[in-house]
């Protein structure tokens, strides 16, 4: 049986009986997949020492048509990003993100979703810690487009009449976007979204940057992203990753002020 060769990118790790691993892992050309790494942990594992979360490189899976765990044969790390492990604001922004893949992903090989998310690592990575809450937000509305299910941010969500682009306008979760004055009246709860948070929205989902004004935007951008995405759950389980991220960031900063 040929393995499958494809570039990859470490998003979870847990430790597997005495001295293995298993990882998930979001592939160019499978999607995301969960992988066993025999004897990972020894001294001199094949897989080295850098293969740890958040690196990527080239993997060799042994796929085993029905299975849900595959073999890892073999990890060739090219970026390690011990930078996100060393930071706490990086970090958890870079968990939100891997959870994001972990959820949303399916086995399906999707080479724009990669992409995105091993961009979205890269900017995290290089950014400082408020920059870094920014570069998350971005790569996070990204990788919503990738996976198809974007906002709508210019027309009713609803009904799809045009809203003006400068206006303030009101987000619907259940609806999946902005609503006209009209369906706002009519729906059971909306969210006042500004005209600047709606423009950078609409910059992040065509995968541009976008400035946010202060932490009180950064905040707000933050909870929009987490309902949002947890409207699109089937399981309604929780997003953990993306609590802790708003949790940290904000702690963080109280105590930096005090
Ligand atoms: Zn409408």
């Amino acid at each position: 049986m040929p393995a499958l060769r494809t570039d990859a990118v470490v998003l979870h790790v847990f430790d597997y009986l005495e001295t293995s691993r298993i990882l998930r892992l979001a592939t160019r050309e499978a999607g995301v997949q969960s992988v066993l790494a025999r004897g990972a942990r020894r001294p001199k594992s094949r897989y080295g020492t850098a293969l740890d979360l958040f690196a990527s490189g080239t993997a060799e899976i042994y796929m085993k048509v029905g299975r849900e765990l595959h073999t890892l044969a073999s990890f060739d790390v090219t970026r390690s990003r011990g930078e996100l492990a060393a930071d706490l604001e990086r970090f958890t922004a870079a968990s939100a993100i891997a959870e994001l893949g972990m959820r949303f992903g399916t086995s399906e090989g999707h080479a724009e979703l990669y992409d995105a998310l091993v961009e979205t690592f890269e900017a995290i990575g290089g950014s400082s810690a408020s920059a870094s809450i920014d570069a998350a937000l971005a790569g996070a509305w990204r990788i919503v487009s990738e996976l198809g299910f974007a906002p709508a941010l210019d027309t009713c969500a609803s009904c799809h009449a045009p809203i003006a682009g400068d206006a303030t306008a009101s987000f619907s979760h259940p609806a999946g976007g902005v609503l006209c004055r009209r369906c706002t009246s009519l729906a059971a709860s909306s969210r006042v979204l500004p005209s600047d948070a709606r423009g950078a929205l609409r910059a992040w989902v065509a995968g541009a940057r976008a400035p946010v004004a202060d932490d009180l935007a950064r905040r707000a951008h933050q909870r929009l992203l987490r309902e949002f995405l947890s409207q699109h759950l089937a399981d309604g389980r929780p997003l953990r990753a993306y609590e802790v991220w708003e949790r940290n960031g904000w702690a963080g900063t109280v105590e930096a002020g005090t």
